[in-house]
């Protein structure tokens, strides 16, 4: 049994009382996730301000035997990032360490402090003139700890892949609470295990990662954004192949939007006006980076809008001819998670599937929920040029939120059942967390489950980072 307040004298003593957060009022914000399902409870949280003191508290926690909950912004989807009802944990913040250590624009490298809010990250590498491409509705608030702790995605990964395809070395602090120094901006390093590569994605529960070296681009001299309305998903991965054949990388871009999406978008955000005259059945949006010059940006676009009249896919399209158009224009996709939870609660899958299979899934899928729920209705956007789907499930409008919440599991099932089915994944950007840990179990291999579980415990054998999170 710990005695928190020899834990908590000893926390004081390493990082200072400031940073140290007892009361309840002061703990509140860091216990509860961020779509407000759960709260849990914590001895403290406590706030480091550099790699050496997180080790210090690491240590703490070992001797004292208290578990550790490593929180960046706590904008994580699956209650990750706060600890469980038993408050025998802390909530180990990362707040503090945020500062950008050094932007090195030759070797297209910046080297950041895991509580580096990702918009900081991304204004520092634009302020030497280059791209730090990762970008997701969340960016305000979320870290480059969190990022990485979860393998974030968002909208660029199409051309500059996942935080994962980002980031060349990791600094982290060990369950044992020692640092591993492994800030290198290599792209080649053939050294034995990618000991890097187990902490990205590992949510938090082998280390806490405290530094990392992402990598930057070149600026692009012209982006354009078009919004093209088709009839049906296996339209969009038509448009998606003749994309990628016309304009190859300089296609960073390519989210796929149901009607009901867009609708939902007008009904609760109705500043934006609606860009097409009537309805179509689906939409995509789409993005050019270009590297040469705007004129070679439009040309390109042009072209690739005559191929697709000209092979029947493309029903209209709306170019934005300005940066603030174009932000509407993506303000339409941005805008369908708040949209949705403005009518109501809903059932959130964030899946991913192989690219080819996607419509296929999508017909298949809403014919199953319609048979065995009638009372859904499907929200269905996502990158469909990473294979990524949020399709989501809201309530047809009148329906009980009680009774149709009842059946979520249910639901859940049949979802779940049918990605397997088309060799997808049951997370494809937010993570496991404590929310999906029982339907990870149940998906992924024994071989692969047993592999993880010999991981986990190599690396954290007293089981206290973030533990009853991903396992
Ligand atoms: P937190 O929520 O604080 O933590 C997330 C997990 O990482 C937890 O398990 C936590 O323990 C662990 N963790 C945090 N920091 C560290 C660290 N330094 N070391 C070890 N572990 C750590 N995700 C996408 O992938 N793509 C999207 O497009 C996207 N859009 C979003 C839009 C909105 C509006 C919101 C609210 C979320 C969205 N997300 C998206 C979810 C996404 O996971 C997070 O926004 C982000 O990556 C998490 O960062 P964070 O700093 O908030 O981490």
């Amino acid at each position: 049994m710990t005695d928190s307040s020899d834990f908590i004298n000893a926390c004081t003593h390493a990082i200072g009382e400031a940073y140290v957060i007892t009361t309840d009022d002061d703990k509140a914000p860091y216990l509860t996730d961020q779509r407000q399902r759960f709260t849990g409870q914590a001895i403290a949280v406590v706030k480091p301000g550099n790699t050496a003191e997180v080790a210090a508290i690491v240590r703490l926690c070992n001797q004292f035997k208290v578990p550790l909950v490593p929180q960046g912004g706590n904008t994580g989807l699956v209650l990750g990032s706060v600890p469980d009802t038993k408050g025998n944990a802390i909530v180990l913040s990362l707040s503090r360490l945020n500062r950008i250590r050094a932007v090195d624009p030759v070797n297209h490298t910046i080297t950041v402090e895991a509580g580096t809010i990702l918009q900081h990250v991304q204004e520092a590498a634009e302020a030497a003139s280059r791209l730090y491409p990762l970008s997701l509705a969340a960016e305000g608030s979320c870290t480059i700890g969190g990022n990485l702790a979860t393998n974030a995605g968002g909208t660029g990964v199409l051309r500059y892949g996942n935080t994962r395809e980002l980031c060349l070395g990791l600094e982290v602090v060990t369950a044992q609470g020692e640092i591993m120094e492994g800030l290198r901006g290599l792209r080649k390093d053939n050294t034995g295990y990618d000991l890097r590569d187990l902490f990205i994605g590992a949510e938090g529960t082998l280390g806490v990662i405290t530094a990392a070296v992402m990598k930057i681009f070149p600026l692009p001299k012209s982006q354009l954004t078009a919004l093209v309305a088709l009839r049906t998903p296996d339209e969009a991965l038509r448009l998606l192949t003749l994309a990628q054949g016309h304009c190859g990388a300089a296609l960073t871009g390519f989210e796929l939007m149901s009607d009901l999406c867009l609708q939902l978008v007008a009904k609760h955000m109705q500043h934006l006006t609606f860009p097409f005259s009537i309805h179509h059945a689906h939409y995509v949006l789409l993005e050019l980076s270009d590297s040469e010059s705007e004129a070679h940006a439009s040309a390109m676009l042009e072209a690739l809008l005559a191929s697709a009249l000209e092979n029947d896919i493309c029903q209209d399209a709306v170019l934005a001819s300005s940066s603030s158009q174009s932000k509407t224009l993506w303000n339409w996709r941005e805008s369908i998670s708040s949209a949705q939870a403005k009518e109501g609660k809903n059932i959130k899958h964030d899946i991913s599937l192989p690219i080819s299979r996607i419509a296929e899934f999508i017909t298949v899928t809403d014919a199953l929920l319609q048979q065995h729920f009638p009372e859904c209705r499907n929200v269905t956007f996502g990158h469909l040029g990473d294979g990524n789907l949020h399709y989501n499930v809201s309530p047809a409008i009148g329906y009980s939120i009680d009774l149709f919440l009842e059946q979520q599991s249910h639901i859940n099932r049949v979802v779940h059942d049918s990605v397997h089915q088309f060799g997808g994944s049951i997370s494809a950007e937010h993570g496991i967390g404590a929310l999906k840990r029982d339907a990870l179990l149940h998906y992924k291999s024994s071989v692969e489950i047993s592999l993880m579980k010999t991981i986990k415990h190599a690396l954290d054998p007293q089981n206290l980072m973030n533990p009853g999170k991903v396992l």
